[in-house]
């Protein structure tokens, strides 16, 4: 008999787009990192970006490191599910990649911040689940910046300066999450995974299965 408490397979159901955002530095690429590394129905979203590589960063896992007159291009020629501009850079999802996930029932994980959250919220509905991750406190946000190791402190110093900016946006968020411990934090998001998988309209499949469980017929899901 069908075990319906068991995740279903994602082919069988809609996927689904999960937004994580939060200020540089409360920790939402080590989260997406952990949970791309634990489940394999979920893909990234890899962003162009105009900003230099960091150390350690690697193209075409980390971004997709273009030059400012590639990103208009791509702009003009309507490759962009979303972009705006974040610090002095450009940043953008790249919308083939997206459209391909979702047809084969892959979930879309993404590292984006509000402005782009904004206009994924705007074409995609209910198809987009909004997470956002505050840091314990705004002092630990600046020693997880400097611990990090990327930035200088002239670099560091404004993404202090919009870290509040970026948290005034969380109230626009379906899930509000606190990373003090990364482990629990992780646990957090993979049960609101877990949750939106379940919710009935991602679930078409089960409309077949109902019918034939109610007429008595031989259960099959
Ligand atoms: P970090 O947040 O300190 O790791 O710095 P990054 O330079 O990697 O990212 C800066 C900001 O840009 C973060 O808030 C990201 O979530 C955001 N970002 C990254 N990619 C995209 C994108 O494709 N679109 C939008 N709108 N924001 C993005
Ligand atoms: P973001 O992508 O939001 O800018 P990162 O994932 O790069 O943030 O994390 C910033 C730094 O903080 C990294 O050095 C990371 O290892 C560290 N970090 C992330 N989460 C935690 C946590 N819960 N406790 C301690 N350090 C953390």
């Amino acid at each position: 008999m069908a075990d319906l408490t068991r995740s279903q397979p994602a082919r069988r159901r809609r996927g689904l787009l999960i937004v994580l955002s939060s200020p540089s530095g409360a920790g939402k690429s080590t989260i997406s990192r952990m949970l791309l590394d634990s489940d394999p129905h979920v893909t990234m979203s890899v962003s162009a970006t105009t900003r230099p590589m960091r150390p350690g960063e690697v193209e075409g896992r980390d971004y997709h490191f273009v030059e400012p007159g590639e990103f208009q291009r791509m702009i003009a020629d309507g490759e962009f599910a979303e972009w705006a501009p974040v610090f002095d850079h450009h940043y953008g999802s790249p919308q083939a990649p997206i459209k391909a996930a979702l047809k084969d029932g892959r979930d879309v994980l993404f590292d984006i911040d509000w402005q782009g959250t904004q206009q994924l919220h705007a074409a995609m509905g209910e198809d987009l689940v909004r997470v956002f991750i505050l840091p314990p406190s705004m002092g630990e946000l600046e020693r997880r910046l400097h611990e990090r190791g990327t930035d200088s402190d002239a670099v560091i110093a404004g993404r202090m300066q919009r870290a509040a900016a970026e948290i005034s946006h969380w109230a626009e968020y379906d899930y509000v999450l606190v990373n003090e411990d990364m482990d629990s934090c992780l646990a957090e998001v993979r049960s609101i995974l877990a949750a939106e998988r379940l919710k009935r309209w991602r679930q078409a499949h089960l409309v077949s299965f109902v019918r034939d469980l109610v007429a008595g017929s031989p259960q099959q899901i």
